[in-house]
């Protein structure tokens, strides 16, 4: 378990745990006016931190590549501005220096960073020694252990206020979404390290304006601790991203409706319900195991017969027909065709696992 200690005593970001905790700001600063305006605009939305990546980690070269060094000064000109501090992406030791250098209070750590080894550990030997707060973005593959290693050796280099961001991960066609959120990582993340606080970043998740109050919500009802929100006062002129990104006024829209949820409730016919309600899911799961259970003793029984008579485990006509007479079957009762096929594929894996154990420790016939 590492050492975390969660945002609200980090003594930088005034957020009082009120879901949720929003960081908002361009994706990139392009010209000063335009950082200012930004983040002028973030704050008056309630953005408690204000974002701008200075150097930009972009996919096809002869794109806007990020202002460089000079745009640090512009976001802690904003920063003094609104009272609100700014964070920038690092991904290498010259980028931590400078940051810190200019008074930047926050660094993240990129999704592209993330996903290489060497980088971070670049980054986590520059932050030896130095006192920051340090946001770790998950991988850009779905990589849950890259993601764990990024936050290992950041702690490990001595820093200990870390929070997490989702930003979805790159697949081939991940439409809707720009990067596929598979949040059963964050999920798992989460479950991992229950000190860290973790942030969803939809701008990057969708890609697009039109998804960004939907991922919003969703990331709330996962519990979520905050969002990271890419603002800029005229989004289709922007140098990058900009069709995910919104101007402050479509931002507060945004905001308004969301409703924050809290993991627990104390209302006591509330939690009676839900006892209620959770005692038949104990019971159901028992049911479900027991039935598996008797499920694999047929099988077994079945591996019995074809031991005697020298017939293969896997009998691919077979396989192929309970698989889609029982995913459809799954698909009608009201399950997810997603569930449906890994659940059968799951059953019939353990089931050959259990017939080759009958082939294996019961001897020759
Ligand atoms: C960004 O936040 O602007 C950015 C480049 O994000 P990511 O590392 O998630 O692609
Ligand atoms: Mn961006």
């Amino acid at each position: 378990m590492i050492e975390a200690v969660g945002i609200k005593s980090w003594g930088i970001i005034d957020w009082d745990g009120q879901k949720p905790l929003l960081i908002a700001g361009p994706c990139s600063a392009e010209t000063p006016d335009q950082v200012m305006e930004s983040c002028r605009g973030a704050a008056s939305q309630g953005a408690h931190l204000l974002r701008a990546g200075i150097w930009k980690p972009r996919t096809r070269p002869g794109t806007f590549q990020g202002v460089g060094k000079e745009g640090l000064k512009w976001l802690a000109d904003a920063s003094a501005q609104t009272g609100k501090p700014a964070a920038v992406e690092v991904a290498s030791p010259r980028h931590v220096e400078d940051a810190i250098k200019a008074g930047i209070q926050v660094l993240w750590i990129g999704a592209r960073s993330t996903a290489n080894p060497f980088t971070v550990q670049e980054i986590a030997d520059a932050l030896s020694g130095v006192e920051i707060p340090v946001l770790i973005k998950n991988p850009i593959n779905p990589d849950l252990d890259l993601w764990v290693g990024a936050v290992e050796r950041i702690a490990q280099a001595g820093i200990s206020r870390i929070a997490l961001i989702h930003r979805g991960f790159s697949t081939y066609k991940s439409a809707p979404y720009r990067n596929a959120p598979m949040w059963q990582i964050p999920i798992e993340m989460r479950r991992r390290y229950p000190n860290l606080e973790i942030i969803c970043d939809p701008s990057h998740i969708c890609g697009n304006r039109s998804l960004l109050a939907t991922v919003s919500q969703l990331a709330l009802n996962l519990d979520f601790d905050g969002l990271m929100i890419e603002t800029h006062p005229r989004p289709d002129e922007a140098w990058s991203d900009a069709a995910q990104q919104v101007t402050p006024d479509q931002l507060g829209s945004l905001l308004v409706p969301l409703i924050a949820r809290h993991p627990e409730s104390t209302d006591p016919e509330f939690t009676a319900n839900l006892d209620a309600l959770r005692y038949d899911i104990d019971r159901l799961d028992h049911e479900i195991i027991d039935l598996l259970a008797r499920r694999m003793m047929v099988s077994q029984e079945i591996g019995r017969y074809k031991k005697r008579q020298d017939v293969t485990v896997l009998q691919l006509n077979r396989w192929s027909e309970i698989f889609e007479s029982r995913v459809k079957s799954t698909i009608d009762a009201g399950l997810s065709r997603d569930f449906a096929s890994e659940f059968i594929q799951a059953i019939h894996n353990e089931s050959i696992r259990q017939q080759l154990n009958v082939l294996e420790d019961e001897g020759h016939s």
